[in-house]
């Protein structure tokens, strides 16, 4: 059974195939660190980790790298508007390395929250001017770029793909409808790779000028090539970054190498927020800290993000986060029952009693994923195994085996406690004496019954409906 992706590229579901068998390149646009990212930002970074996870599922050996940027996105996503890390400084009277770095902080502990693997690098664009530049040097040395009074721009009309994977065509940006006509450009759609600016607060040297710095667009490609070489596999991001973003990194990277950039393109859609765009004047761009606020467990977010198809529209409500919540206590159950039935409590009298049940529920898995990960039908095959079981008793053997498989198919939507029941009970039972020993006031007592719990990576909060808690 081959998996089969959808290449924004090709605009067709293609079968996929590594470049070397077995190992996969993956390169996923990352955040830029200028506020918190919300969960519109998450529906593209789960994305990008249950692809991985995916790929792992089936044997391969994936290299992820997400980059973080933290200088040169401009408001407009092209060549215009406000630094948005510089703007954030600015209004906070904050150094703007500061923000990045508090931001980007921010972003890997959400992330973490959110059950979402570590990239294996996380490369910061401020990190990488030295490899731009030397791009760029290249570029203009290949006629593929121009230099005006200390900013470099690309050349659209040099590069002859230009347009293939966002579908515009050069004569419909000459009007200028998404790209902002300057007189320093030779061609509306070109994009700069070296901006110049004496206000601005992160600044480089080079021989194009002493206060430069880069675009957002040569980041990626330099970023890319340094940790995932010429030719990557799969590059990833949001919609929103097909143009001008994805469509300027393949102008440069391929013009610079000679050689074909990333074999696919995956994109995830937005995010709707209450059936429409999440806006800051609707006050609905909410964060993790919003859902963990309304007592909700970061994995019900995981689950309500990844519950739908990545280029399917999803919607968000407070109700669809509670039914997320009451869906995975389902799942959870699910895992409890077959834990229970592979110890031959409440088993059927036949060990392999309901094997047909499991068959079905893990092909119909595997066949989701395997079609441009259909996350949304592998997750209904979860649901009818349960369906399965509630029904009828599993044999002991079957439901080892159908413990199993849960456990695999969570290793790839990673929502469900497969393996903790006993572990709750624990913690339950240490927490309630730990409220034994506040009631009766001995402090020392209770501190160290958090210390221990926290030494195992469980962190209590004191809220006013009591204790709860979670996972670090
Ligand atoms: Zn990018």
């Amino acid at each position: 059974m081959s998996f089969v992706v959808y290449n924004s590229y090709s605009k067709k579901k293609e079968t996929f195939e590594p470049i070397e068998p077995g190992k996969v390149r993956m390169y996923n646009c990352g955040p830029t660190v200028y506020n918190r990212a919300h969960i519109g930002n998450f529906r593209s970074y789960l994305f990008a980790d249950v692809l991985r996870r995916w790929l792992e599922y089936l044997g391969h050996e994936v290299r992820q790298v997400m980059n973080i940027t933290d200088v040169g996105h401009l408001q407009d996503d092209a060549d215009d508007g406000l630094d948005k890390i510089e703007e954030q400084a600015r209004r906070e009277k904050r150094d703007p390395w500061e923000i990045s770095r508090e931001f980007t902080e921010l972003f890997f502990r959400d992330a973490e929250e959110l059950s979402i693997l570590p990239a294996h690098e996380y490369p910061r664009a401020t990190d990488h001017v030295p490899e731009m530049l030397a791009i760029i040097e290249d570029l203009v040395q290949k006629g593929f770029a121009y230099e005006v009074d200390g900013e470099v721009y690309f050349d659209v009309t040099r590069f002859e793909g230009y347009g293939r994977l966002s579908g515009n065509r050069l004569e419909d940006l000459e009007a200028g409808a998404r790209v902002e006509v300057r007189e320093e450009k030779r061609h509306p759609a070109d994009f700069a790779l070296w901006k110049s600016d004496p206000h601005h607060m992160m600044k480089w040297e080079s021989r194009f000028g002493p206060h430069g710095f880069p675009g957002w667009h040569i980041e990626c490609s330099a970023m890319a090539l340094k940790h995932l070489g010429e030719e990557i596999d799969i590059h990833t991001g949001g919609e929103d970054n097909v143009f001008p973003h994805h469509e300027s990194e393949i102008a440069q990277s391929e013009s610079h190498t000679g050689r074909r950039f990333a074999r696919y393109w995956m994109h995830a859609r937005f995010l709707q927020v209450d059936g429409g765009k999440m806006s800051k004047s609707l006050g609905n761009t909410y964060v993790l800290d919003d859902v963990k606020a309304r007592g909700a467990e970061p994995r019900a977010l995981r689950f309500a993000l990844i519950r739908g198809h990545y280029r399917q529209p999803l919607n968000f409500t407070w109700e669809i986060l509670d039914e997320s919540a009451k869906a995975l206590e389902g799942l959870d159950d699910l895992a409890r029952r077959l834990r229970l039935a592979a110890q031959g409590r409440n088993a059927a009298d036949d060990p392999s009693g309901g094997a047909d049940a499991l068959a079905e529920a893990r092909a119909k898995f595997e066949t989701a994923m395997n079609d441009d990960l259909n996350t949304a039908m592998a997750f209904s095959a979860l649901f009818e195994l349960r369906s399965a079981v509630l029904e009828s008793r599993l044999g002991a053997e079957t439901a080892a085996a159908a413990l199993d498989f849960v456990r695999a198919a969570n290793g790839v939507l990673a929502v469900i406690r497969v393996d903790e029941e006993e572990l709750d009970a624990d913690v339950e039972r240490r927490i309630a004496a730990r409220e034994e020993a506040r009631a009766g006031k001995n402090w020392a007592e209770a501190d160290r019954l958090r210390d221990e719990l926290l030494a195992e990576g469980i962190v209590l909060e004191d809220s006013a409906s009591g204790v709860i808690w979670r996972r670090k």
